[in-house]
């Protein structure tokens, strides 16, 4: 056989080899990649899955605050009712802000008693 061809042959051998390997390190970066996809997926899914938890508890937290509030203003506006009528003025819808010339309005103490509850 010719001593050149027999050489082509063996340098086509050799790049088939080198192809080959190159072709298995692909394959193996391709299962690499496909593997962190998955992974970055969970986490991913996870991560949603917290941040929703974390949405829902400032929600509750800021409703309670809210409610809170609510209560305090409930409080404080009583508060503010029951100074007046000591001061000496009808708190009651029939004749709020008017003076009580010293008497006992049966409609404020109602209203008064109503609001504390
Ligand atoms: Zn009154």
């Amino acid at each position: 056989m010719d001593r050149n061809f027999f050489d082509t042959i063996i340098d086509f051998e050799k790049q088939l080899e080198s192809t080959q390997l190159q072709f298995r390190a692909l394959k193996e970066f391709v299962a690499i990649m496909v593997e962190e996809r998955e992974a970055l997926q969970q986490e991913n899914n996870h991560l949603r899955q917290r941040l929703d938890e974390i949405h829902e508890k400032e929600l509750m937290i800021e409703k309670m605050r809210d409610e809170k509030l609510n209560k305090l203003d409930v409080g404080e506006g009583h508060d503010n009712l029951a100074r007046l009528y000591q001061e000496g003025y009808h708190v009651c819808h029939v004749h709020f802000g008017s003076s009580r010339k010293e008497e006992d309005c049966l409609f404020c103490l109602s209203f008064l008693n109503k609001q504390n509850t």
